[in-house]
């Protein structure tokens, strides 16, 4: 085992990371930016370094940087989170070449799904059912043309390059294909340096259902069921489950079977996600995460499974601890991401200080995040302030323990999604588990949650509002939270 491990990430990711390592009585090294000087993550961490300006281009994202925090600190391994440098080849050679261990898979096969066309045509090639359409870039718009009308509409135009759904364009007929092409292009070029577009098949009303994996470097691999995330708001995922409510013991073994072949197709190692479309009974791979996801403590929930743990393991050589026959789904879990943005105003994200906070507890609640009383928020990253988790016997009351917790919560005076989350959850149709990825518009979730914000707040409907209105108790809470605060802080700084 590794004696010092350094976690190239920031926010509740790196506090995840380091209680697994904590765990395993392994020591650790934050990096922070400017902007993350009084992180929770960066005291959280037996050492912390700085590591560069606030904008992630001149800190998380600098491969140099880090390599030299990692050798001037003897850590041995890098465990690189999720975003950032996660899934860059360049970071995991560079790793390996400084005599680092990546905590993650071998670059090759980050390489093999880091462009969205090479994973369709490695994956066809394996066998593993891929969304109808083309596995080369189209750049000329006759051709692009001939090959929607081949595929039919509607179709979807993806970057190759691409990621977090930008540059995606739905086209419905011809006329709209040019102007979306050209579109599609000038995104790609400026968010990836690349405008290499795709065509395939626009689903009609797709799941999101993706499976994790776990595999060691013998080449045992195995999949730890599945997690469905088909409540998006433009492609982006905002509520998950596990497992999905559509699947079946025979599905489970159809996709989970077919989830480890494309793994095995490309030598994968570590944790890693197979991320399918599932539309009227038929599935088809969309692509490959070859990270930790935002989304895994769900799995972990109804796995047992710790996922940052085994990865350490792995990436120190042990063997995969678990076999297939011993993975089993027991219950339910939901994970809502707690965002810092404003739903009603076009979830504008709202950065800023946290002048009181508490987080939900009680049965089946588990809260990831990085945050406490008195943190500032910083606006130059993504607006997460924590990953709030329940789990249940079975979906109700998963949901019910959600609903529960959602009332608990206290941020204030910052804007979040927690309105949107509870509008979600009251929904008849979320309730009945009917969902796909187009939810949140075909249910005019919006609507909901100007209704349920108003009503919350007549009814003084959440602590939060209880607890403005007693200065005394949140004194309490302050002075408990900070306690534990400077309790906690111990260890020695670099
Ligand atoms: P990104 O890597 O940019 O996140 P993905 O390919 O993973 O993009 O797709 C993100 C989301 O976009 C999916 O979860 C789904 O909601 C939607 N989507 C992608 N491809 C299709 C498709 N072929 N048909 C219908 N919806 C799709």
């Amino acid at each position: 085992m590794f004696n010092k491990i350094l976690i190239s990430n920031r926010g509740e990711i790196a506090i995840r990371v380091m209680r697994a390592c904590r765990e395993l009585g392994v020591s650790t090294v934050a990096v922070y930016s400017e902007a993350d000087k009084n992180a929770l993550f960066a005291k959280y961490a037996e050492e912390a370094v700085y590591i560069g300006p606030s904008p992630s281009s001149q800190s998380y994202l600098k491969i140099d940087n880090i390599i030299k925090a990692a050798r001037e600190t003897n850590a041995e391994a890098i465990h690189p989170g999720y975003g950032f440098l996660s899934e860059n080849t360049l970071f995991a050679k560079a790793c390996e070449e400084n005599g680092i261990v990546f905590i993650g898979p071998p670059h090759e096969a980050i390489d093999a799904m880091g462009s969205k066309i090479t994973a369709r045509r490695t994956m066809k090639n394996a066998g593993v059912p891929i969304v109808p359409g083309i596995e080369e870039g189209v750049s000329d718009p006759d051709e692009a043309v001939d090959i929607a009308d081949s595929i039919g509409y509607p179709v979807i135009l993806k970057p190759a390059a691409g990621g977090g759904g930008i540059g995606m364009k739905i086209v419905n007929g011809r006329e709209e294909l040019m102007p979306a092409l050209a579109s599609s292009q000038s995104v790609a070029r400026s968010a990836f340096a690349d405008d290499t577009i795709y065509i395939e098949k626009y689903l009609a009303e797709p799941r999101h259902i993706e499976f994790q994996i776990m595999a060691d470097r013998k080449g045992n691999t195995i999949h730890l069921s599945d997690r469905e995330c088909s409540i998006q708001r433009r492609h982006q995922k905002l509520i998950e489950e596990s497992p999905s409510p559509v699947m079946t013991e025979e599905l489970r073994e159809n996709m989970g079977s077919i989830a480890v072949k494309a793994a095995k197709a490309i030598g994968y190692v570590s944790a890693g996600t197979v991320e399918f479309m599932y539309s009227q009974g038929d599935f088809y791979f969309l692509e490959m995460n070859t990270r930790l996801q935002v989304e895994h403590p769900i799995t972990e929930m109804v796995t047992g499974v710790d996922l940052a743990k085994e990865q350490i393991l792995i990436a120190s050589g042990e063997d995969l601890g678990y076999s297939q026959d011993d993975i089993n789904i027991h219950g339910w879990a939901i994970e809502c991401r707690i965002n810092a943005e404003d739903p009603l105003n076009d979830f504008t994200p709202s950065p800023g200080k946290i002048k009181r906070y508490r987080s939900p507890g009680g049965p089946g609640i588990r809260v990831d995040s990085g945050v406490y009383t008195g943190y500032v928020i910083p606006p130059y990253y993504d607006s997460l302030i924590s990953k709030l988790v329940a789990h249940g016997r079975n979906r109700k009351e998963a949901i019910a323990r959600m609903e529960r917790a959602l009332y608990e919560y206290i941020i204030v005076p910052l804007k979040t999604n927690i309105f949107f989350h509870k509008a979600v959850l009251r929904n008849e149709r979320f309730r009945r588990g009917d969902i796909n990825t187009h939810f949140i518009v075909e249910e005019n979730i919006l609507e909901s949650v100007k209704e349920v914000t108003e009503r919350d707040y007549e009814k003084g409907a959440s602590l939060a509002s209880v607890l403005d209105a007693d200065t005394r108790k949140i004194a309490a809470i302050s002075a408990a939270v900070g306690s534990y605060m400077s309790q906690s802080k111990g260890g020695s700084k670099v």
